[in-house]
């Protein structure tokens, strides 16, 4: 085997490993975003309860305060019932009416706190049923990234073997080369001449299109064992066994 055909060998091997772990890359990237949501949800139940919390606790207070105004109203009361003189009792009925007006405020603003905290009620009781239903989804993705595993799992070991064992017979510098372009182009390392017109020896690369200096071909051929890679790309290139024999008439 030729060093092109060895690579060719390594790339199809390296083809499928990524085309495999595009599809576990792709069942964790779901799982990943799926946590994302429910976190983002969990985050936000946290802050609401948090909200009611005060609000209970404000809440609390006010009640409290009523009833030490409704302990003194009674008492005002009962010395209105007895006061002695008119001016006494005048004094005690604006004090009444101070504490009932003072009364009155706290019973408005408790109450718009009660609705808010009905209102938060409403939106824990949603958040929750979104929550479960993100969690169906999320147990969903877990399981369908276990299941890929299970499925790619042995010829993902199998194909790393074949890789470790397609790349074994190949230069360093060329294999340092290769990995990198694999890494810039996902795996699409190699790229075949294309003809495109035979009568004015016009070639170019397959994979980017860009056109060919003749050179860089009849170099391709008599390459030997030395890489040439697309001027343009540089994408490892080889000759497609369909124009092969074409090429070498050259
Ligand atoms: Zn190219």
């Amino acid at each position: 085997m030729t060093l092109i055909d060895r690579l060719l060998n390594l790339y199809r091997v390296e083809s499928q490993l990524r085309a495999l772990q595009a599809r576990l890359d792709g069942a964790e990237r779901y799982l990943g975003a799926q946590n994302r949501l429910l976190e983002g949800l969990q985050s936000e139940r946290a802050e609401l309860t948090t909200r009611k919390k005060q609000l209970q606790a404000t809440i609390g207070n006010q009640e409290s305060e009523i009833a030490g105004i409704d302990e003194r109203l009674a008492k005002l009361r009962d010395e209105l019932n007895s006061a002695a003189t008119n001016k006494q009792y005048n004094a005690l009925l604006s004090e009444v009416n101070v504490a009932k007006e003072e009364r009155g405020k706290i019973e408005d603003q408790m109450l718009q706190h009660m609705e808010q905290s009905e209102e938060l009620d409403q939106k824990l009781s949603d958040l929750s049923a979104q929550i479960e239903e993100r969690e169906k989804v999320r147990a969903l993705a877990e399981q369908q990234l276990e299941e890929r595993k299970a499925d790619v799992g042995e010829r993902l070991a199998e194909l790393q073997t074949q890789r470790d064992a397609a790349s074994s017979d190949i230069p360093d510098d060329v294999m340092y080369t290769f990995n990198e372009l694999s890494n810039n182009y996902d795996g699409e390392v190699m790229a075949s001449v294309e003809e495109i017109s035979k009568r004015h020896r016009e070639y170019a690369c397959g994979e980017c299109n860009m056109q060919m200096p003749f050179e860089a071909v009849s170099q391709l051929r008599n390459a030997g064992d030395a890489v040439v890679r697309c001027p343009a790309c540089t994408r490892i290139l080889y000759i497609a066994e369909q124009h092969s024999e074409t090429l070498a008439k050259h």
